[in-house]
């Protein structure tokens, strides 16, 4: 078990806070992704979980354990760097069998695991070869070696194909989570990138400014967005928001915008004043009927689908629809939203109405 629990963990450097107090939990052979733009204290996060910083205050704990003080080397965790952070003079089985003759392994055992790790990751053909010459994806893969062959009970990985372009970057995102498919090691990754956290990650935290914004499975963050920070970072074209100053009828499933009614997918208790209407581009339906009208002012093709820019009386909005479906510049036409999808926002606080 390898199950990694953050419990109200915060970090100052000085009186700068990095990481607010935060709280989540990483289950056991789970691919976990720390998403967030730049600065707002991934790294540092991870770096924490590592043993490379410790916490100011809060508690970290591995398999039951607290390790929140504990040096990096008491904690049984492995740390990938970006790309490249091996001996460039050394071959690739020097690189790959340092750490575990620094740790007093014999000459025999060291070269079993080589060659176990070297088989896993395709590297057997290079082992000889000095990793100044090879490839940026063999270099990846040494990188990686280098962390598999201690057995840690978990990775921890910054970034790792941020310096790769983007169709390598691609090919090496799917080879690493197949790698870690078949090993089932838990592993913590940080990413800027969201359709990297939604395509490799089992579960994902949002942060921001210090602050986690929320926690779960890719497909329920995307669905149901904690507030309009997370909304807005996750999916593209981003969540469309209608800003209006409304209230849900009582016992109603709809809410009011400016005389219109539009639906919200439950009845919501207390939901007035300045509210935001969150609808994503692909729950946006054009007709010719329909009393919400937007005018079309821009028009991208995407070959099965297109994005349909428009302005409406509360801001601009984008739709994407069918590439059939006939859209012109100039164009009046009435908007439906897919009601159940919908996510209803308090203006004043970002945070999503449930
Ligand atoms: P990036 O993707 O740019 O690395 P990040 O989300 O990983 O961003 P962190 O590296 O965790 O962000 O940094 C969060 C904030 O803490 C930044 O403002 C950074 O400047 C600050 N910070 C990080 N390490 C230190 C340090 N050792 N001393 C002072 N400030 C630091």
């Amino acid at each position: 078990m390898a199950e990694i629990i953050i419990k109200n963990v915060r970090k100052e450097f000085g009186d700068f806070t990095a990481v607010k107090e935060s709280s989540f939990t990483i289950g056991d052979g789970e691919f976990f992704m720390l998403l967030g733009p730049s600065g707002c204290g991934k790294t540092t996060t991870l770096r924490m979980i590592a043993g490379l910083e410790l916490p100011t205050s809060g508690e970290i704990y591995l398999d039951g354990e607290e390790i929140s003080q504990k040096p990096p080397s008491q904690r049984d965790i492995a740390f990938v760097f970006q790309m490249f952070a091996l001996y460039p003079h050394m071959n690739v089985y020097k690189n790959l069998s340092y750490p575990l003759i620094s740790q007093g392994m014999k000459r025999a055992a060291v070269k079993a695991k080589i060659d176990e790790v070297a088989r896993i990751l395709g590297i057997e053909n290079i082992l000889k070869k000095p990793v100044g010459g090879l490839s940026g994806g063999d270099r990846q893969r040494v990188a990686l070696g280098r962390a598999i062959v201690r057995d840690p009970k978990a990775f921890m990985m910054d970034e790792p194909l941020g310096a790769l372009d983007a169709e390598f970057r691609e090919h090496m995102s799917e080879e690493l989570r197949a790698l870690h498919d078949r090993m089932g090691a838990t592993t913590v990754y940080v990413t800027h990138d969201q359709l990297e956290a939604m395509q490799m990650g089992d579960k994902i935290v949002v942060m921001n400014n210090a602050v986690v914004e929320q926690f779960g499975k890719p497909q329920d963050i995307y669905d149901m967005p904690a507030t309009m920070f997370v909304a807005d970072f996750i999916g593209s074209p981003s969540m469309n928001f209608l800003s209006f100053e409304g209230q849900v009828a009582e016992g109603a499933q709809s809410v009011e915008m400016d005389g219109r009614k539009l639906g919200v997918p439950r009845q919501m208790q207390g939901a007035s004043g300045r509210l935001v209407y969150g609808v994503r581009p692909e729950h946006i339906e054009l007709s010719d009927s329909g009393d919400y009208r937007g005018e079309i002012i821009a028009t991208e093709y995407l070959g099965t689908t297109q994005i349909i820019t428009m302005t409406t009386p509360n801001g601009e909005l984008k739709a994407r629809v069918p590439a059939g479906k006939s859209a012109r510049v100039g164009e009046k036409i009435g908007l439906g939203f897919d009601a159940a999808t919908v996510t209803l926002f308090e203006e004043n606080t970002g945070r999503a109405l449930r």
